[in-house]
Formats: structure tokens, sequence, C-alpha cells
């Protein structure tokens, strides 16, 4: 039993905040901005418009489904970015491919430290590893681009599930991608109300990843790396 906990059959995990990090996009904002259309912004005006529109795309993400409606997912996002920023007759004219581009620009990841030596152990263990995200269509790219993709069996995103963390429903549907049943599989992730009880609502053993070592809840297996699953 000890066993099977352990090293289960299959790794469901979490992708932002748990296998890749956003890189500070404000000071990106502010050089893209600058170069690609002449606007001048501070540090903390691009913080601001990147929060709002960081929450745009939060509330939306899950109608980018596919090439046409990610690309109106993006026109859109730019918009909120251009709402949320200073007014200015540079940037009340600034054409929105440009601003999306702009703000796509800002927008990087990078894998943390210890994601490429994790997947690469659990797969050598031989289990089965399957991204659940709430995310656009978007996140193969992203993880193709950034290494990850080989080193994964599956990558499910909310916008295709059609449904987003917590539900059980995308958990289910990422089991049946593992090819695994709930107790042969954990979820890993750093949200204790995506991760945790989504996973636990699917009766999935759920890990939270705290990196910055803040206690999980009560009963819950907490780590502080991928490298101790
Ligand atoms: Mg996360």
């Amino acid at each position: 039993m000890t066993c099977s906990f352990r090293h289960p059959a299959a790794i469901l995990l979490d992708c932002l905040g748990t296998l890749v990090a956003l890189d500070p996009p404000a000071p990106l904002l502010v050089m893209a901005l600058r170069e690609r259309l002449r606007i001048a912004v501070t540090e903390s005006q691009a913080e601001r418009a990147i929060a709002a529109e960081i929450a745009y795309y939060r509330a939306h993400l899950d109608d980018g489904r596919d090439a046409q409606t990610l690309a109106e997912l993006h026109r859109k996002c730019a918009e909120a970015l251009r709402s949320a920023l200073p007014p200015s007759a540079e940037l009340s004219g600034a054409d929105g491919v440009k601003l999306e581009h702009a703000l796509l620009a800002s927008l990087r990841f990078t894998p943390y430290p210890d994601a490429v030596p994790a997947l690469e152990r659990a797969r050598e263990r031989g289990q089965t590893l399957v991204v659940v995200s709430n995310w656009d269509v978007s996140l193969h790219d992203v993880l193709q681009r950034l290494g990850l993709r080989p080193l994964l069996d599956g990558v499910l995103t909310s916008a295709e599930a059609g449904v987003r963390k917590p539900s059980a429903r995308i958990f289910e549907r990422a089991l049946a991608m593992a090819g695994v049943g709930a107790g042969e599989a954990i979820h890993i992730g750093d949200s204790v109300e995506e991760d945790v009880a989504g996973a636990r609502a699917a009766g999935i053993e759920p890990v939270l990843i705290s990196r910055d070592g803040k206690p999980g809840p009560q009963g819950t297996r907490v780590v502080a790396s991928l490298l101790e699953l």
C-alpha cells in the first residue's frame, strides 16, 4: 500500500505554479510597449494593466479552444490591457494587432528547475504523466516551446475539456487520458481551491506543492519540490 501511494501509476500535474512560473511581466511590457508602439509607461502602470489583463484572461480563458477562438481571446485580452493602461493619444491610436503582440511578448513562462528532472525520473519509473490545467488551447505550444511536452503523456486544458478545475469532471477526463482509475493516480498542484479540492472531489489523492514553504490544509500531503514525488 505504502509503495503504491509513493509511486502511483499516473501523476496528474497542474501547470502554472507547479511546472512553470510566469516571468515578471511588467518590465517586459514596459519594453514591448516602448519598442513596438512608442508608448511610454512606468513599471507600476504596466503592473496594474497586466493585472487587469490577467483577471480578464482568467475569467475568459476557456473561450480559447481552437485557433480561431484563441485569436479572438487574444484580441479581447489586448483590449482589456488597453483599457487598463493610462490613456494617451499614442495608446488610443495604437494598432490592436501590435498591442496584442506586445502583450504576448510580455507573457513568458519558465519551467521550475525541478520540473524536467522530476518528469524524467517519473518516466523512468514508468509513471504516466498528464497535465491538467485551467488554460486555453495554446498551452500545448507553450509546453512544446519549453521542452516539457515530450516528457508528458497527455495535456488536458479546461478550454478543450469544456470544464475547469476544481470540477471533478476535468479530473475524470484526465484519468481517462492516463488510462488509470482514481485510486491509481495522484494530482499535484499549487492551489488548494483548484487542485487539492478538485482532485479530492474526483477521488484522487491530492498533493499540494508549496514552493514557499507555506503549510497546507490539515490532512493534505505537502511537498516543497516536485523531486519529492
Ligand atoms: Mg497552479
